[in-house]
């Protein structure tokens, strides 16, 4: 009998290699998308979750710009919607986290810590990760005062004081950005100057609402069920303060998850690089969501790139079937 897709096909001594038609990596808005698409167009996707289920957007609170959630949606229910559609039509979510990728011949080869899958297309939808303080309290407070995210995020700080952390165009834009909302903003940088582009440091210093402290540096985030406050330290006298705040938006670059496929994969700035239909350098390899794109950062675009990814992995598929 024919093995079917999907079922374990082949076994060596050591590890059992199961093989897909379609492999997703990545359970965030990107990968469950494709999923979603794949599954509805039989091909029993594995999507591999990687160690954040749901991603990004189910580190949030709420999510108010998604639409069709008029009221807003928690973040991690969000991701577990995502899921449950995708799963409806036959996608199979494993929780194992990819370690290598060999692209350099199909099927692909992809070792996880669980199993290794061969596949016959390959959607990366890794994501990225907003590079984070490292300090004491930021990670117990993500999502309940603490952003990376002033588009998701700002509207929630009426009227409030907040923080932006950085120096950068980032930091600067989306600290505009949160004037819309905020009463002030305080741009809190450990430099004494900014990194921005000479418009955007005009506009920002120029700004009413814009403040900003230099040479300092947030050495604790300081609150129980929300932020609080924040210890702050100037890196030049030594002197340390609490600061009270509500909100602290942090802008001090984004990592994305593609290191396992440097050498394999044609990327910039770490960015998996793809054209107009998702597709990188390799025939059969697409990318969606952020791990290919440095710029929108939204579940919306993340989710679109992610179906537009499966729908080229799709025809691909059936072109090579004839
Ligand atoms: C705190 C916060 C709040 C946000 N709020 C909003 C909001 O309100 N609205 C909005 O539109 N956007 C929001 N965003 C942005 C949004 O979450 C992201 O744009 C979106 O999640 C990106 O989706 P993605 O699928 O590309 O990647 P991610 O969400 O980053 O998901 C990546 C997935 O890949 C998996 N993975 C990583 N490495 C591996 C591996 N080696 N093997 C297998 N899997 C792997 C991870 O486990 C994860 O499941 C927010 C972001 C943050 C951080």
């Amino acid at each position: 009998m024919k093995p079917e897709m999907n079922d374990v096909s082949e076994k060596s001594a050591e590890v059992e290699t199961q093989h897909t038609k379609l492999l997703i990596l990545g359970s965030g808005p990107a990968g469950l998308s494709a999923a979603l698409y794949a599954a509805r167009a039989e091909l029993t996707p594995i999507v591999l979750t990687g160690i954040d289920l749901g991603g990004q957007v189910a580190l949030t609170y709420m999510v108010e710009n998604y639409p069709g959630f008029p009221e807003g949606v928690g973040g991690a229910e969000l991701g577990e919607l995502f899921q449950k559609q995708a799963e409806r039509f036959g996608a199979k979510v494993v929780f194992d986290n990819a370690q290598s990728v060999d692209l350099s011949k199909r099927p692909f080869k992809v070792v996880a810590d669980n199993g290794t899958y061969a596949a016959d297309a390959l959607i990366v939808a890794t994501g990225a990760r907003p590079n984070h303080l490292e300090v004491p309290g930021e990670n117990e407070l993500i999502g309940r005062g603490i952003s990376y995210c002033a588009t998701c995020d700002g509207a929630f700080f009426k009227d409030r004081q907040v923080n932006v952390v950085g120096g950068g165009d980032s930091a600067l834009e989306e600290g505009l950005f949160l004037t819309r909302y905020a009463s002030s903003v305080t741009v809190i940088h450990r430099r004494d100057s900014l990194r921005a582009g000479a418009i955007l440091q005009e506009r920002a210093l120029n700004n009413p609402k814009m403040k900003f402290m230099w040479n300092t540096v947030i050495t604790d985030v300081i609150g129980k069920e929300k932020t609080e406050a924040v210890k702050i330290k100037n890196i030049k006298t030594g002197e340390e303060a609490v600061s009270p705040t509500e909100g602290v938006f942090i802008f001090i670059g984004h990592t994305p998850n593609t290191q396992m496929f440097e050498g394999q994969l044609r990327m910039e700035n770490g960015y998996i690089q793809v054209d107009n239909r998702m597709r990188t350098n390799i025939p059969g390899v697409f990318a969606a969501g952020e791990a290919a794109d440095s710029h929108f950062r939204q579940v919306i675009t993340s989710a679109g790139m992610g179906a537009a990814a499966s729908i080229e992995a799709t025809h691909f598929l059936q072109d090579e079937a004839g």
